[in-house]
């Protein structure tokens, strides 16, 4: 019989939902590589009146009434977003990584240009396929070749492409992200190119801030693109940042392109909650990113040891597995990416399938590897010392195939130490709170 809900039962169940989210969060091994916690500071803006606000355009130039202390507000997150950046421009009002690329592709393309990227199963995001934003532009882009030893852009190949297409932009970056992308190697070429140089920095913009990875507006990247919630452990949001080449008219001339990208390109109202969030986010990175960026590479590298000595083919070997906060395992040996994810899920630990460098990736749904990333559980306090712990539930899971039941208990108990929020300013919060609102 199908019983008959009213709308409060499902606002209820809903509210009930999220509840049992939270505490399975809390008693999980979150490995998604995108993924981060917010400090408790940044998430009470997130409840604050400024959700229900509307502001456009730019500080002192809105198209609304009301927006005399989000003006102040938005002025700070810039300045501070150019100082942890060390930039002259930056643009706080992207609600997403996505959404800060399609405004980058609005300004910097026209229908019908060519661009060049990384390729799918190298770790390129969909916002740059052709079912995704870039083709939703019109834009075609062509791929880099990949070398799966380095796993990274084969550099002489890149550079000879590059030369003989003559992109009009050149987009480096991944969300598969071990190496740093080559883009002082292939300067001559993108010189030669005449290219435009577009970093997209989503995944490991907070390791970029901390001063790890690289720097690629220091390295020849005009523009970089980023999500500030992945490694930048902020609200979900994105954000543009800049370093234009030539004189000054010119720098100011191609930061107005892009921030007419953004508005009236991309978006309108730039949802003012999140952004208040994103200034204290920043704060706090300019005051703690660096320790915490390097404690996410020391435990990234720690876990994809510990796992190759138990066996498991881990990535990029020939490199010291990673150089960021994710680790890329193929795992055809245990029966394949999906399987293995789906077990260790019911384990209690999450991640994600991948495609490799060598699958087809016309079958994304059945890929040999997976993807994880350290910077949640690096945000909780653990060292390298729990990634050892960390390496032995995976196994005890994917490997000796042990009930994820029994493991799961294992992790429930070992998680309890670790739900407090580190390298923020108030330290030792319960991380995953859940707030009772419907009485
Ligand atoms: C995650 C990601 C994005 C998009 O980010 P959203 O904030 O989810 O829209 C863009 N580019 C790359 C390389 C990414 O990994």
């Amino acid at each position: 019989m199908v019983r008959i809900m009213s709308s409060l039962d499902y606002a209820l169940k809903i509210n009930e939902l999220v509840k049992k989210h939270t505490e399975w969060f809390r008693d999980s091994l979150p490995m998604i590589a995108s993924e981060n916690l917010i400090s408790p500071m940044a998430m009470q803006l997130l409840i604050s009146d400024l959700h229900n606000r509307y502001a456009e355009g730019l500080p002192g130039k809105r198209y609304y009434q009301g927006n005399i202390y989000v003006d102040e507000i938005e002025e700070i997150t810039t300045e501070l977003a150019k100082k942890l950046f060390r930039v002259d421009y930056a643009d706080v009002r992207p609600i997403s990584g996505t959404n800060a690329n399609q405004a980058v592709l609005f300004a910097l393309t026209k229908p019908g240009d060519v661009i060049t990227g990384p390729p799918l199963q190298g770790g390129a995001h969909i916002s740059s396929a052709k079912f995704g934003s870039v083709g939703m532009r019109g834009v075609t882009k062509i791929e880099y070749p990949f070398d799966v030893e380095e796993m990274n852009l084969d550099i002489d190949l890149t550079a000879k492409l590059i030369k003989m297409v003559k992109p009009k932009v050149a987009l480096f970056g991944r969300s598969v992200f071990l190496f740093p992308a080559p883009i002082k190697e292939l300067q001559d070429a993108l010189q030669e190119a005449g290219a435009k140089v577009w970093y997209d920095g989503a995944h490991v913009l907070g390791l970029i801030a901390g001063g790890q990875f690289q720097d690629p507006l220091r390295e020849g990247a005009h523009v970089m693109t980023g999500s500030t919630h992945k490694t930048l452990p902020g609200p979900q949001r994105g954000i543009i940042l800049a370093n234009p080449p030539g004189d000054e008219e010119k720098r100011e001339k191609f930061w107005n392109k892009i921030q007419r990208g953004v508005f009236p390109g991309v978006i309108s109202n730039h949802h003012l909650h999140h952004m208040a969030a994103l200034a204290i986010t920043l704060a706090e990175h300019i005051e703690f990113g660096k320790k915490y960026a390097e404690q996410i590479v020391r435990n990234a590298q720690t876990l994809a040891q510990e796992l190759y000595e138990y066996g498991f083919k881990v990535l990029g070997e020939k490199n010291g597995f990673t150089k960021s906060h994710t680790i890329l395992v193929d795992t055809v040996a245990q029966g394949g990416g999906r399987r293995v994810a789906e077990d260790l899920e019911k384990a209690n630990i999450i991640c994600n399938y991948n495609l490799l460098p060598y699958d087809d990736p016309k079958k994304p749904r059945n890929p040999s590897g997976i993807r994880l990333g350290v910077q949640e559980l690096t945000r909780l306090g653990m060292k390298e010392g729990e990634m050892k712990y960390v390496a032995e539930l995976i196994k005890r899971v994917a490997m000796d195939k042990e009930d994820p039941a029994k493991v799961r208990e294992d992790v429930k108990e070992f998680k309890k130490e670790f739900n407090t929020i580190h390298y923020c300013f108030n330290e030792d919060e319960e991380a995953y709170r859940f707030i009772e609102l419907v009485k």
